[in-house]
This record gives C-alpha cells, sequence and structure tokens, in this order.
C-alpha cells in the first residue's frame, strides 16, 4: 500500500496498536553563519508501537535532525512532536539511540561500556547486571564480557553500542546509519540480528539509512524524504512478516516492488551513496 505524505498520515490504520511518536507539521530551521538553514519541514508522522520505521533520504535533508528532535536534542521551530503520549521539550530518558560510530570508551570492557547506561541513569545495578549479560547473549557477545573494544570487529563494537541503547528497555529505539561503517556482509549478518531483536522484543524502531535494500528488509514502513528541507515525500508499508529470512526476502517480490520505487525516488533527487 502506498500512502500518500501528507493528510492521509494522520488517519493511516497500518500498524496496530497505539501510537507511540506523533510529529505534526514539524519544521526545524538552524541559525548558522550563513543564515537560516531550513532542515525539516511539513514533517507528519504517526508511528505505532512495535513498528519498524526505515527512513530513507539525501545526505543533508535532515534525517538526522529528525532524529535529534525525537529525542530532545534538536528544538522544532514550529509543529509538535509527542512521545509515549508527551510532548517532547528536552532531553528524553524514554528512548535508546544508536549511531554510525559506536563511541565506546577504550577502556571499558565489552560489559563495562553496557552497564555505563545504567550509571548513567543511576539503574540498579543488579537487574542492569542481568539485563546486560540478557543483551550480551541475544546480540551474540557471549565470550567477550571481557573484552576491550579494541579487541572486536567493527560488527561487534555495533552489537556493544546496541546492547547499551537497549539496557534501560527504552520503548523506542533510534538509529542513525548505525551499519554504515561495516562491510557488506557484516552488514547483512547485523541486519538479520536486528530484525529478530526486533520481531521478539517488539520495540518500536526508527532507522536512518542510505541502504534501499537495508531500509526494505528491516522496515514495516519505509519513509522517502526529499532533498532539504526534508519533507516526507511517499510513505511505503512492507508487507512481510515481522521475523524475516534475508534470502526469502531478497527474492520476495513485494521486496522488490518497495525497493524500486524508493530507489526511483530518491534516484530523482541525488545518486545513492
Ligand atoms: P542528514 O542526516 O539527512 O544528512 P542533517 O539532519 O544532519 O541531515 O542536516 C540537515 C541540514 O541541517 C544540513 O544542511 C545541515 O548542515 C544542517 N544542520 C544540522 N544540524 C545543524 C546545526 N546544529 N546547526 C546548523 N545547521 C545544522
Ligand atoms: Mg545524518
Amino acid at each position: 500500500m502506498t500512502h500518500e505524505a501528507t493528510p492521509a498520515a494522520a488517519t493511516r490504520t497500518v500498524g496496530e496498536g497505539r501510537a507511540v511518536l506523533d510529529v505534526a507539521d514539524l519544521a526545524i530551521t538552524f541559525a548558522s553563519k550563513r543564515g537560516q538553514v531550513s532542515a525539516l519541514e511539513d514533517v507528519s508522522l504517526t508511528v505505532s508501537e512495535g513498528e519498524f520505521i526505515s527512513i530513507a533520504g539525501p545526505s543533508g535533508c535532515g534525517k538526522s535532525t529528525l532524529l535529534k528532535a525525537v529525542a530532545g536534542l534538536a528544538t522544532p521551530s514550529r509543529g509538535s512532536i509527542k512521545l509515549n503520549g508527551d510532548e517532547v521539550r528536552g532531553p528524553r530518558q524514554d528512548i535508546g539511540y544508536v549511531f554510525q560510530r559506536a563511541a565506546l570508551l577504550e577502556w571499558r570492557s565489552v560489559r563495562g561500556n553496557i552497564l555505563l547506561q545504567a550509571e548513567m541513569r543511576g539503574m540498579n545495578m543488579r537487574r542492569a547486571g542481568e539485563r546486560a549479560d540478557e543483551l550480551i547473549e541475544m546480540t551474540g557477545l557471549t565470550g567477550f564480557e571481557r573484552a576491550l573494544p579494541h579487541e572486536l570487529s567493527g560488527g561487534m563494537q555495533q552489537r556493544v553500542a546496541l546492547c547499551r541503547a537497549l539496557l534501560h528497555q527504552p520503548r523506542v529505539l533510534l538509529m542513525d546509519e548505525p551499519f554504515g561503517a561495516l562491510d557488506a556482509l557484516t552488514r547483512e549478518r547485523m541486519n538479520v540480528e536486528l530484525n529478530r531483536i526486533w520481531a521478539r522484543t517488539g520495540i518500536t524502531v526508527l532507522l536512518v539509512t542510505h541502504s534501499v535494500a537495508e531500509a526494505v528488509y528491516l522496515g514495516s514502513r519505509v519513509v522517502v524524504m526529499s532533498p532539504r528541507p526534508g519533507r516526507i515525500i511517499e510513505e511505503h508499508d512492507v508487507p512481510l512478516q515481522r521475523e524475516r529470512s534475508y534470502t526469502a526476502v531478497m527474492e520476495h517480490p513485494e521486496f522488490h516492488r518497495v525497493s524500486s520505487r524508493v530507489r526511483t525516488l530518491l534516484g530523482s533527487t541525488v545518486e545513492a551513496d
């Protein structure tokens, strides 16, 4: 199913459950030395609990700004953002954030890096330790608990960053090109793991990616943005079951249909990264 970007988005029925995120008429303008930069315009997006929203768009169209705004780290110039029912007015605790660079502390072990989240939030350390162990197992890091970041591959470092982002059991996970620095094969493996985690935990995810295959394989919905100032130009549901086999999806007609449309939209604005 294809949605027109604007008013229909507010009444869409895809995605069961209640709205976790409601972005309405969002605009963000930055003041810079060279004047005003309009990063986002008229962005409206409603996300239901358990959805996986992949966001694709040309470089500089405001994708990172959108995630920052959801996290309360960028201030709307117009419009509103509601997360779990409350207006976002400052940094939020009920989200997890994963960036392109894992940003681990070099002197702390895998487990120590994951537990940093618990220390910063003043969580109960015994419970946090148990949760860290579950996440270490879920992401295939068992046996590396005491390893230091420089002893890990790029993919393993991103797994640690993912565990750290999930430690406090956020309802919403924001991921900003998390696999962009990984080689193609590692990236595929990480995609499969992330799909499994999403399918099994029911967490709501917003993923920014430059890879069309990644966007469509992972997403329950793919949102395509225009060049700056970023607007949502189309949204496409990906009608595939939650837990997905990579090879089966790559051969699925729906995967090809949605990918081809997203590629056309991106190709019409920029060359793919
Ligand atoms: P994307 O993630 O899609 O590549 P960004 O959200 O990082 O794009 O940036 C969108 C636009 O806003 C860019 O033109 C960028 O230069 C500008 N921008 C982002 N953050 C700031 C800021 N803090 N101050 C001024 N301009 C910014
Ligand atoms: Mg960005």
